[in-house]
């Protein structure tokens, strides 16, 4: 008699479920790259190297997965025969032996999965040797299925190639971008584990239709991490590199950050890591573009090298099958040291004190090696600043009352700046010795405002001023509708109002940091911009009536200026070490360097008179700077 509801589910055959599993941890050719590299890395390899073998010009897209192959090679510890063969099984690994060492091992791998996977989805051949006989073992599997073995001539070390990726799986295949954009994905995916490793050395080449390898980066093994960030990336991103070092506790962080004046059109030069582990963390790239708010225009990125060490087990790295990402167990701890890391070298660099003595907070554990080991940590010379040559600024915390700019006996010390005149009542002219330099007045004086105004807020964090005689904002029904309805909001920011019959509000109390003689244009100003798009969170809407309030706060464009207060203002910029861009990441600031007022009026430049002018000079001259 049969059952009229069959059993519906089966168990799937070892090869389907391998195949599928593999998914998770080989999804494209530099998910290859990523496993072999990390399984030379953890056998203590000092050189690597990565070789790609591609079809002859003239293949299609569709054949060229079939004719491409790549080849990690190292000199690591090598694996016994029998080891070899083992390796290839599901779940084996000589890197853990149960749950809890997950999170102490000091290896990139542990899960003992890559060389299954990889191997149950192409043709892999794998030659090792772990001595110094001369004398490995050369292995062949397929589709995860053991094909031959024999004894081969084989120098201490691994070799593994992988070829025909997905031959069995042509559903991934399909999924394979075009072989351009895989090959620059397994670049990144190279390089990014090149970062975390300088004393390694690694080596990308290239075989074209069965020609000889050519060299595509050679990557020697260096103790300075910015000589190798500056192959990468060039002079300029290298130039612009602020060194990072803090601790908090047993917190850890190293590496480089780049200074405002660094401007990528995206984040691919953004990279963390974790114990070398190359991450991809949503905690992090949020506390490094924060920290870079007002410093950059949007849509423009920083870079960074950003090496993090927590204790083990604050950090679960087995969250995800490519260990890209890892679990913080206090995720705002992670925050505030990367957040407080960056602003506190970005503030150092633009106050021209970039060295690490300016950083908050000793280094947890300072006999431990920095984990990139960059060798020229300490010095500060060579870094973008802003004051070479004119001392040291005063600090900006504590800074004088907010309209000091134009008070004549509390005027700034002279900056070494002598101010010429102004243009067309927009641009003031002045010079520092060697070059001639122009500034947006307006920008200049905002950036100063607005800085200061930051201070304020958040020395007084929330104060309110109270108004004598409260103001009455009247605009339409709807506009006081929408303004009430989020009072709220506008309370926790310190504006306090109320409802003033219909079509008007009353604005009673301000926060504390608003001048009160600007209180009006301020406050009106503000709460317009609000009704238009209420929808903001706390931190913006801050950000927004402390702009705001710096914008009405600074001499207009258009506005004539005498010498005296043009000094002055110039003399206040230079001396707090403010940013040379304004709130919204634009620039102010224009010069003409000597070099090129020499070269306009035919005169060789002599040596003579040439200062140190920093890094504005270096820029090239006549740029913005
Ligand atoms: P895992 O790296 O997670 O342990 P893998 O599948 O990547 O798992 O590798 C399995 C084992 O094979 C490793 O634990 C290691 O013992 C050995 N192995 C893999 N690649 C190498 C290599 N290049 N050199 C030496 N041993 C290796
Ligand atoms: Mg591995």
């Amino acid at each position: 008699m049969s059952d009229p509801r069959p059993a519906k589910i089966r168990i799937l055959p070892e090869a389907v479920a391998s195949r599928i599993a593999a998914g998770e941890v080989i999804e494209r050719p530099s998910s290859v790259v990523r496993e072999l590299v990390d399984n030379a890395l953890d056998a203590g390899a000092r050189r690597i190297q990565l070789r790609l073998e591609l079809p002859g010009a003239g293949a299609s897209d569709a054949d060229f997965w079939r004719h491409f192959a790549l080849s990690v090679g190292d000199d690591g510890c090598g694996m016994h025969p029998e080891d070899l063969e083992r390796a290839f099984a599901k779940h084996a690994t000589s890197k853990i032996r149960d749950i809890e060492d997950v999170f102490t091992t000091p290896t990139l791998g542990f899960r003992g999965e890559a060389l299954a996977a990889i191997a149950s989805v192409a043709r892999v051949e794998a030659l090792s040797c772990d001595g110094d006989s001369g004398e490995g073992c050369l292995l062949r599997v397929e589709g995860g299925a053991l094909l031959g073995r024999r004894g081969a001539a084989s120098p201490r070390g691994t070799r593994l190639r992988v070829a025909d990726l997905f031959y069995n799986a042509p559903a991934r295949r399909k999924f394979l971008r075009s072989p351009q954009a895989e090959r620059s994905e397994i670049r990144r995916e190279f390089l990014h584990r090149s970062l975390g490793h300088p004393g390694v050395h690694f080596v990308l080449e290239t075989v074209q239709g069965g020609e000889k390898p050519e060299i595509d980066l050679e990557i020697p093994a260096t103790l300075d991490l910015r000589g190798r960030v500056e192959r990468f990336w060039g002079a300029e991103l290298a130039a612009n590199l602020l060194p990072v070092e803090t601790g908090e506790g047993p917190l850890r962080l190293t590496g480089f950050i780049t200074s405002h004046r660094h401007r990528a059109r995206n984040r691919s030069t953004q990279f963390f890591f974790h114990k070398r582990r190359p991450i991809v963390n949503a905690t992090l790239s949020a506390a490094l573009s924060h920290a870079y708010l007002n410093l950059l225009p949007s849509r423009n990125y920083p870079a960074c090298f950003l090496a993090l060490e927590f204790p083990d087990h604050d950090v679960d790295v087995n969250v995800h099958p490519q260990k890209r990402d890892v679990r913080f167990r206090d995720p705002d701890s992670a925050y505030r040291l990367v957040h407080g890391a960056v602003k506190d070298a970005l503030r150092a660099s633009l106050e021209g004190k970039a060295t690490p003595g300016a950083y908050r907070g000793e280094p947890a554990g300072a006999s431990r090696p920095n984990i990139f080991s960059f060798s020229d940590r300490g010095s500060g010379a060579g870094f973008p600043s802003f004051q070479a040559g004119f001392g040291v600024p005063e600090s900006r915390a504590g800074s004088q009352p907010v309209q000091t700019v134009f008070g004549g006996e509390n005027a700034a010390p002279f900056s070494g700046k002598r101010v010429l005149g102004q243009v067309d009542h927009l641009f003031i002219v002045f010079t520092d010795g060697p070059s001639l330099i122009l500034a947006d007045q307006h920008a200049l004086h905002e950036r100063i405002h607005f800085d200061r105004l930051r201070l304020k807020m958040e020395g007084g964090s929330g104060a309110t001023q109270p108004l004598l005689s409260p103001l009455i904002y009247a605009r339409s029904r709807n506009q006081i509708e929408t303004l009430m309805l989020h009072a709220d909001a506008l309370k926790a920011i310190g504006f306090i109002l109320s409802p003033f019959g219909e079509g008007a509000a009353q604005i009673e109390e301000i926060p504390a940091w608003i001048p009160v003689d600007r209180v009006e244009g301020v406050a009106f100003e503000f709460l317009d911009q609000f009704v238009e798009n209420p929808a903001m969170g706390p931190a913006d809407l801050r950000e927004r009536a402390i702009a705001t309030t710096a914008c009405h706060l600074s001499v207009r464009a258009g506005e004539p200026l005498s010498l005296g207060v043009m000094q002055d203002l110039i003399d206040s910029f230079y001396r707090g070490g403010y940013a040379d861009v304004c709130p919204h990441g634009r620039p102010f600031l224009y010069r003409l360097g000597g070099e090129l007022l020499r070269r306009h009026f035919d005169r060789p430049s002599c040596g003579r008179g040439l200062v140190d002018t920093g890094d504005l000079e270096r820029r090239g001259d006549g740029e913005y700077s």
